[in-house]
């Protein structure tokens, strides 16, 4: 294959999962007005309904702007030789290839991250806001987007420099040290994650006395699972919508919730939500998460080292010293289709799992105030109550409330 083709075939890719996409997005938005279902006509009162209309579509609108944008820059640069470019200025600094993979891909990330930064910066303080979730200030704004940085290029570097030192000492099994320096440095993260990362972040503390604490330690004793396990997160230092989340496994297994959690549901409802994210424990979802993306890198890692050094790819990107990093553009656009692929997958399996954990909320504790609080939790995110079934196919990781609501109702 000549490397014309080859560069055909790229912006192809990049055409092709846009229209996907897009097709996907305006079949969700023609079905917003569809009648909501009998089951969740208390969800919204009519006034509120109009505001989550409003919402959507809003958001609609700008995501269609910003992603049209964003693939105009993208494809504009694979024409105009831009990586050809940051090559050749990463390399008038080192003849390193470490070094010259570093500089390339510092530079390509943190341009891309600042030409997004004015669409977050509009989405938070201006369609957050004018619906009422904002709460982050310009600071925190700030500050989150330079510890985001210097976290990617301590975290991302070490990794990125490790990970071409293999490929340039051991040749044609690179794959597999670096599959095995990723799948330590995945098993590190989940582990303590909550305590290295999310501190950086938000301030996590230990539930407070009182008849909340008592309800939910009565839950506790009676599955098994530790008290001291269970933390509350200011999330309501950035947005006034909540969540919950179970993470880590051995020692380091946590149940984190929301404060915005706290403050929006009653008690019962809250120990049902903790319950369903014990349920996430108890049947092990984490780990089988943790060992599928393992496995799902390790074949990323060897399909990559297939096509990695093959000079026809720097060729596409009109670069003629070939090299790691220029490979890994390359093949990172020509993956991507094999990558929305395994991400339907972990999706669908992600569903599967959410019913499961609604389950064992259900059967260890009770379903409705699961049921009362998880609408509580769509009315006060303004959720969607009539997604199109291809994009929840596609996009949703959660299986939709009326779904929900169905399993937990039978
Ligand atoms: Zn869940």
């Amino acid at each position: 294959m000549t490397s014309q083709i080859l560069f055909y075939i790229i912006i192809g890719i990049l055409i092709l999962s846009f229209i996907v996409d897009k097709i996907l997005d305006s079949l969700n938005a023609k079905h917003y007005n569809d009648p909501i279902p009998n089951e969740l006509n208390d969800v919204y009162d009519p006034e509120e309904y109009q505001k989550s209309q409003h919402y959507k579509r809003e958001n609609h609108s700008f995501g269609t702007i910003a992603s049209f944008i964003s693939l105009f820059v993208t494809i504009a640069f694979f024409f105009f030789d831009g990586f050809a470019y940051v090559d050749e200025w990463a390399r008038s600094y080192s003849d390193n290839n470490i070094i010259v993979a570093l500089i390339f891909f510092g530079i390509i990330m943190f341009a891309s991250d600042l030409l997004s930064t004015p669409f977050s910066y509009y989405q938070t303080f201006v369609i957050e806001e004018k619906y009422g979730f904002n709460k982050t200030t310009t600071k925190t704004f700030i500050l989150d987007k330079i510890k985001g940085w210097l976290m990617i290029a301590i975290i991302g570097g070490t990794l990125l420099a490790i990970i071409v030192w293999f490929y340039e000492s051991t040749g044609e099994y690179f794959w597999l040290y670096a599959w095995g320096i990723i799948a330590a440095f995945s098993f590190f993260m989940n582990m303590f994650y909550a305590k290295l990362i999310v501190p950086l972040f938000n301030k996590q503390k230990p539930l407070e006395e009182g008849s909340l604490r008592s309800k939910i330690e009565a839950y506790a004793t009676h599955v098994g699972f530790a008290l001291d396990k269970i933390f509350v997160i200011d999330g309501s230092k950035r947005s006034t919508k909540a969540n919950a989340y179970f993470s880590g496994f051995g020692r380091e297994k946590r149940v984190t919730l929301y404060d915005t959690l706290i403050n929006d549901l009653e008690e019962d409802e809250i120990v049902a939500v903790l319950a369903h994210e014990v349920g996430h424990y108890k049947k092990k979802h984490v780990i089988f998460n943790l060992i599928t993306s393992i496995g799902i890198a390790g074949f990323t890692l060897w399909l990559l080292s297939l096509f990695v050094g093959n000079s026809t790819l720097s060729e596409a990107l009109n670069v003629s010293q070939p090299s790691f990093h220029i490979g890994l553009i390359a093949f990172g656009v020509l993956y991507s289709p094999i990558s929305e692929i395994t991400g339907l997958l972990m999706n669908l399996v992600s569903r599967k799992f959410e019913y499961q954990a609604d389950n064992y909320a259900k059967n260890t504790f009770k379903a409705l105030p699961l049921i009362s609080g998880l609408k509580k939790l769509s009315k006060n995110s303004l959720s969607n109550l009539t997604p199109h079934p291809s994009y929840v196919f596609a996009h949703y990781s959660h299986p939709t409330l009326l779904q929900r609501y169905r399993n937990l109702m039978k």
